[in-house]
């Protein structure tokens, strides 16, 4: 891509264009490296867009069934119903193309395919260790500059929780009635403890104030032991019980968005700076190994020279893409010496 038609195409993404988003979309599902590239001049195109800076990045992650997709859908429609626009996204860490389309319908179901103020799109991404945190980063650069809140929607409870961490704003993690092993694991420091805490599926009555009084439960034991919620000091995790079938509590959690929206205020930017270093070191790492982390100095340097470079505004994409070339030529040169 030339950087003038990046410019266009970052123009038509910004003017929320639903063609030009899906199609930088598409970009950012294509695993071929040249597509990489062309995804850093269009992330670097992005970058003054007015909306990114003021919006709102939000993680949906749960464990399979809990209802992540239906309660995207009754969100988005409560937070245009306030005035905002959506880009929901569903990155699904096990799909492969032909297998993400199963996903792709069921999460455009209950979403108003006339309204121009939302866009909503499952990614697949190829199934590889690392890929959910590429594609759903580059993914919420996109829509994050076209659209006021960003959904992330992603399946799992474990790594690509983690993952999902550095890419959103807030973390919610919705788990429904009867689901044990997400206690377990937040009780045992397992899961770091999300901003936002949804049961869904409240309908079922009984159950559910059950599990709201066991999340309860779970959070106090993890805050005896020091855990706390990963926006930190100031920041108590709401437990919201909601339905996404007769509209329990869905007001009451865009409410919760908002207030961890107006938390972050002065933090937001350091945040997402943070989340940016941490994703490029690991897009860096993913290439070249330790062996790579080692010729550059070892992890700490890494670190130091990735957060120096996007303190000049440089983009993680254009910065890993940078220091992978000074290792690959550090090991032309080796080799040459050695011959
Ligand atoms: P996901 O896999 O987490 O995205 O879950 P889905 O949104 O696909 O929902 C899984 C199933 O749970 C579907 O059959 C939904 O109709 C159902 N479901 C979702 N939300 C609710 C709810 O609030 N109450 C009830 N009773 N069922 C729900």
């Amino acid at each position: 891509m030339r950087p003038s038609e990046a410019a266009e195409d970052a123009a038509a993404v910004i003017a929320a264009d639903k063609t030009a988003v899906s199609r930088a979309l598409n970009l950012v599902e294509n695993r071929r490296e040249s597509s990489q590239a062309q995804v850093a001049s269009l992330l670097e195109a992005l970058r003054p867009a007015p909306r990114a800076a003021a919006g709102h990045r939000v993680g949906l992650t749960g464990p399979p069934g809990v209802g992540k997709s239906s309660l995207a859908a009754a969100l988005t429609r409560e937070i245009r119903q306030r005035g905002r626009s959506v880009g929901v996204v569903a990155v699904d860490p096990s799909s492969i193309r032909s297998r993400g389309s199963l996903l792709g319908d069921r999460a455009r179901m209950g979403f108003d395919p006339n309204d121009e103020g939302v866009f909503v799109r499952s990614l697949a991404t190829g199934g590889e260790v690392g890929g959910l945190a590429y594609a759903a980063n580059a993914a919420v650069r996109v829509l994050a500059a076209a659209y006021d809140v960003v959904i992330v929607e992603t399946t799992g409870v474990g790594q690509s929780e983690v993952d999902v961490v550095h890419v959103v704003d807030t973390v919610v993690l919705v788990i429904q009635p009867g689901s044990g092993d997400v206690l377990q694991f937040l009780k045992a420091g397992i899961m770091e403890i999300p901003d936002i805490l949804v049961v869904n599926k409240a309908d079922q009555k009984e159950l559910a104030s059950r599990a709201v009084a066991d999340l309860h439960g779970a959070l106090r034991t993890a805050a005896a032991v020091g855990a706390t919620a990963h926006s930190r000091p100031g920041w108590h995790t709401p437990i919201i019980a909601t339905s996404a079938h007769d509209g329990t509590g869905i007001a009451e959690l865009a409410d919760a968005l908002q207030d961890h929206r107006d938390h972050l205020k002065s933090t937001l930017n350091e945040r997402r700076r943070e989340a940016e270093a941490q994703w490029a070191v690991q897009l860096f790492t993913r290439r070249h190994g330790e062996h790579g982390v080692k010729s550059l100095g070892g992890r700490a340097e890494l670190k130091r020279r990735v957060r120096e470079s996007l303190s000049h505004e440089e983009n993680p994409l254009s910065l890993s893409e940078r220091l992978s070339q000074e290792y690959l030529n550090g090991l032309g040169n080796t080799q040459r010496g050695q011959s």
